[in-house]
């Protein structure tokens, strides 16, 4: 079964305590990150990390705390997220460079949104990649992980940003009904992806909210998973 690893914005600003919009808890992850990232290049997995890099007055600053600002050393993700043959993937129009992303150990999407189907190119390299089954992992479990996954099923997102009264974040991803959104629930692939969330490898803002969103993904077909269950099974 071809296998993708979705890392979600393991970025300093996120992980680590002096980040500008700390995930408490969330440096704990880096072992396993560690141990998913190289467990994909050992295994020739290919590694989709997306990471938020943002303008400095962007947008979503109305909602959260200004973090990842591109070019900072927030906005970098952490060292044992890395793999040295990477490609990043911006949002451009014709961005997607094929060769690159097919030959390369990883592609860092990059992003301004908190749905990582925003970035157009996410879908087309998704689709490049013809992957059955996503292992995702990362943070933060309710708001960027619970909208990749939202995605990867073909279900839409923006679910918990809607609640935030947030006018721009309610608006559809761009290019989402022109490129098809079901393509990754088995409308183009012969079979219906399976979509795994690393359970300890993921982290919440809120441990309400963390569980309510993974309850809510479980119903919704995805699987629930450990690190070391990804290790052990290619
Ligand atoms: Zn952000």
């Amino acid at each position: 079964m071809k296998t993708v690893f979705l890392d979600i914005d393991t970025q300093m600003d996120f992980l680590y305590p002096a980040g500008a919009l700390y995930v408490p808890g969330a440096e704990k992850l880096v072992g396993v990150l560690g141990k998913l990232t190289q467990h994909a290049a050992a295994n020739r997995i290919p590694l989709v990390s997306t990471t938020d890099a943002h303008s400095e007055d962007d947008p979503e600053f109305k909602i959260w705390p200004p973090h990842c600002v591109a070019g900072t050393a927030g906005q970098q993700k952490s060292g044992v997220t890395l793999l040295p043959r990477r490609y990043v993937l911006t949002g451009a129009l014709d961005a997607l460079d094929r060769d690159a992303a097919l030959t390369s150990q990883q592609i860092v999407v990059e992003k301004h949104h908190v749905d990582p189907f925003n970035n157009p190119n996410l879908p087309r390299l998704l689709d490049l990649l013809e992957a059955e089954r996503y292992v995702v992992y990362g943070v933060v479990t309710e708001v960027c992980v619970a909208n990749a996954v939202r995605g990867l099923l073909g279900i839409g997102s923006g679910s918990l940003q809607a609640t935030k009264g947030d006018e721009d974040a309610r608006l559809p991803a761009p290019n989402r009904d022109r490129e098809g959104a079901g393509i990754f629930n088995g409308a183009k692939h012969a079979r219906p992806v399976q979509v795994e969330i690393v359970e300890d490898a993921v982290k919440e803002f809120s441990e309400p909210a963390g569980r309510d969103a993974l309850a809510g993904l479980v119903s919704a077909g995805a699987v629930l998973t450990s690190t070391r269950a990804i290790l052990e099974k290619l």
